[in-house]
């Protein structure tokens, strides 16, 4: 509690206790600095909240349905197996509530304190922060914004009703008979194929000539190829544009191939991209903090932006907006306040889609590694060769490397199938290290593992595989 309006001093103020402020924090603490996190929602952000954990969740309830429904080829039969949805949300909110339950504690034991509710900028080197009970202002050396981002929302498409951003699609207490989708990217492609799991009608809209347009075609074919399995319609090279709703359903107008068509369902969820916080309340523009002109903030290689001792991180900074992105920021902007030489080097922030299959990427695709100027050499090695993925009953998908010609540097890895978000992570450790097809090939995989299609691809790319003929 505060007495009159003097400023608390402390170190380092954090602003945004999602995966890129909470990390940030925790690294500070350890280096010693007395920091503050404030946070006008739950801990945890966007991510523990309405993002990563809660849509795994309901992805993973959604693979155990199906797996129940179709373990006949294991010679199990199921009868009569049921969802209760109400049930489903009743398990994501408690992976919620205990990772956010987490996240309290880890603040807690490394003494960085925690404030619930919002920050303002006073100028440079102050801050508001305030609830309904109390407004400190808080004088820092050092300040770290990780305020995230939202969900954009179009004009023909205001969110309410049945016109549902991400947020609210993650929180339909039944499972909707039907449902469209505008935009095929992660986030569509991926509730969209959850709830057609669940037994949604599902349509996605998409502009571009593909869903996950950032991959490959030979890995997003293999998911569109299981979506229309479950009777997911994709309409592509689509321009959704505009909604009409009563209160049982949606009806949205899109044009293709210069064509005016509709289509009907009981929702409709939008999701086409994500701006950054860095509007509002905050007060970036008091203190002349630098934008760019889509508003994101702008940072040097060590986070730092135009006002030396104010840092950024996560979503407001440009590049993907991924969970794992943020918090590797918010430790390299933590480590250079402490006075550490650190910097970001996005080289190997790997992407993953928990469709199904999965789909990850790390480092270079071939085409881009061409473009930098590589000479490359690349390979592929099926799922269908490994026998765990097939004692699993999981054979489609491939692990795909590339790879300098003469030296045999990894520059990328591109993976498609069961686990692929696991199995990348191999991927990113040898192009960190700065490891060869070699190094993967001679690293011993236990056998029966999914990791040996790693080894193996590797072993394709230098031209001797011993579970493929080698062309
Ligand atoms: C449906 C969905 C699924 C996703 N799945 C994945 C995934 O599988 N993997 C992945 O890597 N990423 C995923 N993401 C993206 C991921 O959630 C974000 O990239 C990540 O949360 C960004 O972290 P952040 O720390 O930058 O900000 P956020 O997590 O957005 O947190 C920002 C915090 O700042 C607070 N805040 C804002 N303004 C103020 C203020 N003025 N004062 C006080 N507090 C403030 C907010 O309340 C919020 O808690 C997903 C996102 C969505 C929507």
């Amino acid at each position: 509690m505060v007495v009159g309006d003097a400023s608390l001093d402390i170190d380092t103020l954090v602003i945004g206790a999602g995966p890129g402020g909470y990390v940030a924090a925790i690294r500070a603490a350890q280096l010693g600095q007395k920091v503050l996190i404030v946070d006008k929602s739950e801990l945890g952000g966007v991510c523990l909240n309405r993002g990563c954990i809660p849509s795994k969740a309901l992805i993973s309830a959604a693979h155990q349905y199906e797996a129940a429904k179709h373990a006949d080829a294991f010679g199990i039969s199921v009868e009569n197996v049921k969802v209760d949805f109400a049930k489903t949300q009743e398990f994501k909110n408690g992976v919620v509530k205990k990772m956010t339950g987490g996240v309290a504690g880890l603040l807690k034991g490394n003494k960085v304190e925690v404030f619930n509710g919002e920050c303002m900028f006073i100028n440079e080197n102050e801050a508001r922060v305030f609830n309904d009970h109390e407004s400190p202002r808080y004088r820092f050396k050092n300040c770290i914004i990780a305020t995230g981002s939202r969900p954009i929302e179009l004009k023909p498409f205001p969110f309410g009703g049945r016109i549902l951003s991400s947020t609210e699609a993650l929180n339909l207490q039944e499972v909707p008979k039907s449902l469209i989708v505008i935009g095929g990217g992660y986030i569509g492609a991926e509730l969209g194929q959850m709830y057609s799991k669940f037994g949604a009608k599902v349509t996605i809209i998409e502009g571009m000539d593909s869903v996950l347009a950032g991959f490959d075609k030979d890995m997003t074919s293999l998911v569109t190829k299981n979506m229309k399995k479950t009777g997911i319609e994709i309409i592509t090279g689509a321009k959704a544009e505009s909604a009409e709703q009563n209160d049982k359903e949606v009806t949205v107008k899109y044009s293709v191939n210069g064509e005016t068509k509709e289509v009907t369902a009981e929702y409709l969820l939008v999701t086409v991209g994500r701006r950054p916080n860095t509007d509002g309340e905050l007060g970036l523009d008091l203190i002349g903090l630098e934008l760019d002109e889509r508003g994101f903030v702008k940072v040097d290689h060590q986070g730092r932006t135009s006002i030396p001792h104010i840092f950024a991180i996560g979503d407001i900074v440009a590049g993907p907006a991924l969970a794992h992105k943020a918090s590797y920021e918010g430790k390299v902007a933590a480590e250079v306040i402490s006075g550490m030489p650190s910097v970001v080097d996005y080289k190997c922030i790997p992407a993953v889609v928990f469709t199904d299959p999965e789909c990850s990427s790390v480092g270079y695709t071939e085409a881009q590694a061409k473009e930098k100027g590589h000479k490359v050499k690349a390979g592929k090695f099926p799922y269908a060769g490994n026998g765990r993925s097939v004692s699993l009953n999981h054979p489609e998908g491939f692990v795909k490397i590339v790879a300098e010609e003469g030296t045999g540097l990894v520059l990328g890895a591109q993976i498609v199938g069961l686990e692929a978000s696991n199995l990348i992570a191999e991927l990113g450790l040898a192009i960190e290290m700065g490891a060869t097809l070699e190094d993967l090939a001679l690293t011993i995989h236990a056998h029966p593992t999914l990791g040996e299609i790693v080894m193996e691809a590797a072993e394709v790319v230098m031209g001797h595989p011993i579970h493929i003929i080698s062309r």
